[in-house]
């Protein structure tokens, strides 16, 4: 597959510089993209620029319309686009068909919530005047996206984006761009106008420059590491556009002695070893109570013992390859720590590299302790380290002694014990007795350094729009 920028309706190159994009589970090239800079991101600024008076006087009924279209093709063609996605991302195709549908759930979800952007009235403190509030799109949005998610992260952006009448330009990940490029073509099908949304592929740190600089744009919106957030906030100082960062996790999962231990394991299964564990939210560190350690401990092994690694094309595959060498050696080292400071390994604990391809076993280790790197910093990868604890207060600490704040888990069937966990919890997604709480109608972010703002629900489309105040005096 060869991509290409799409830039003002047409698909287009500007130089003969290419990204070759790699299938992880193979290390053989999937396709091309070309590695676009300053030229092609400030192209694709000024066409959303120029489709933006227009885009934003469509009414919220024919914007859904366009949106809904998108939704169905997308869907027709879900096979087809989780295969480009499990190539050059890794995921188990089942997954990856999931994540096409997910994606999908955002546009649909954001279709009809954009009908719903209310302004209001106020009763004003004097004669003769009104108060008004206007909601109003921000403008042109510039989205980056990482390559763990690469369809579900652009369409959280763009749907919301698109439905409050802003207009589009993303930049997907440099290891995944071709699924991205696949949605677009999708979207262009589906009849948007032209320039209402635009997609460079290439350098990020040169597309996030311009990104951040230009004038025209209103609003960025960026999922992926706390370190580059940091920086593309920096960056955004001069410009003072509005800001949404979904950044890095470090989700801390609780397991009390009252919890249903089967649904305790279903939960942590999900949250830990979907994706090969390369999600932000992912379970990252397990407390469980000392008196059910063992037991607890036995079940997870053997839940994991029923995983399957290999390429995600592969019927029946569970855990796919990580993403790329870094990726790996990070897990490698996090388990490797782990086991020099006294963990040990229940099942897993090490890991199999060919042809650049990188895959690890689904781990669990025992015996955990707050000096590990794996209880401290995110893992990106199938490590379930299980550490004990004693009373709930001291969970609670442990849970929140990070500077993330992304999503934290728990089980107990105790209303007040889990009452007392969902309130203390310093995270912005709390999973009590659930391993996967993400879904398009719920605000999705984190506290902390995990990030500013919120994607999906009523505050995902809040984002994309200016509230205007209107004093009327009659
Ligand atoms: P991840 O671990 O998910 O790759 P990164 O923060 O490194 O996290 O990358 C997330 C996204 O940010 C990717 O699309 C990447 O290309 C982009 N990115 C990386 N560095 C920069 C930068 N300096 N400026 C703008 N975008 C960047």
């Amino acid at each position: 597959m060869e991509g290409k920028h799409y830039i003002n309706g047409e698909w287009t190159i500007y130089g003969d510089e290419v990204i070759q994009v790699m299938n992880p589970a193979t290390g053989e090239q999937v396709g091309t993209v070309p590695n676009g800079g300053e030229a092609e991101a400030t192209a694709a600024i000024e066409a959303a620029a120029a489709a933006f008076p227009s885009w934003s006087k469509t009414t919220v009924y024919e914007r859904a319309d366009l949106l809904m279209k998108w939704h169905d093709l997308l869907l027709e063609h879900k096979e087809e686009v989780g295969e480009i996605l499990t190539k050059e991302m890794g995921k188990p195709l089942a997954e990856a068909i999931g994540e096409i549908e997910y994606s999908a759930s955002f546009i649909s979800w954001f279709a009809e919530e954009g009908k719903r952007l209310y302004g209001r009235t106020i009763p004003a403190s004097k004669e003769g005047k009104r108060i008004q509030i206007n909601k109003q799109p921000v403008g042109v949005v510039v989205s980056i996206t990482p390559w763990n998610f690469p369809a579900a992260m652009m369409a959280r952006k763009m749907a919301p984006a698109l439905a409050a009448g802003c207009t589009f330009v993303a930049k997907p990940a440099k290891l995944t761009p071709l699924t991205a490029v696949r949605i677009y073509e999708l979207a262009e099908e589906a009849g948007f106008p032209k320039g209402v949304i635009n997609l460079v592929t290439g350098s990020a740190s040169k597309i996030g420059k311009v990104f951040t600089s230009h004038p025209d744009v209103r609003k960025l919106t960026f999922t992926g590491s706390t370190e580059i957030g940091k920086e593309l906030m920096k960056q955004s100082s001069e410009t003072m556009i509005n800001l949404s960062l979904e950044l890095g996790g470090h989700a801390p999962i609780i397991v009390l002695d009252d919890a249903d231990l089967e649904l305790a394991v279903e939960g942590v299964m999900a949250s830990k070893f979907r994706n090969a564990g390369q999600t932000c939210v992912c379970g990252n560190r397990i407390y469980v109570q000392s008196n059910i350690v063992d037991k607890f401990s036995k079940m997870l092994q053997e839940a994991t013992a029923k995983l399957k690694v290999g390429n995600g094309l592969e019927e029946g595959v569970t855990i796919g390859p990580l993403v790329d060498k870094d990726g790996y050696e990070k897990v490698e080292k996090h388990v490797q720590d782990a086991v020099s400071k006294g963990a040990k390994v229940l099942i897993g604990g090490d890991g199999k590299t060919e042809n650049e391809a990188y895959f690890y076993n689904p781990t669990v280790l025992v015996n955990a302790n707050s000096d590990m790197l794996v209880m401290n910093e995110e893992t990106f990868g199938p490590v379930a380290p299980i550490m004990s604890f004693e009373k709930d207060e001291e969970a609670v600490k442990l849970a929140n002694d990070t500077r993330f704040g992304l999503a934290a888990y728990f089980f107990t069937d105790s209303m007040s014990r889990g009452t007392y966990l969902a309130e203390n919890l310093d995270y912005g997604i709390v999973g009590w007795n659930d391993g996967s709480p993400s879904t398009a109608q719920a605000p999705f972010g984190g506290m902390k350094e995990s990030g500013i703002g919120r994607e999906g629900g009523q505050e995902g489309l809040e984002a994309f729009v200016e509230t205007k105040y209107i004093s009327i005096k009659l």
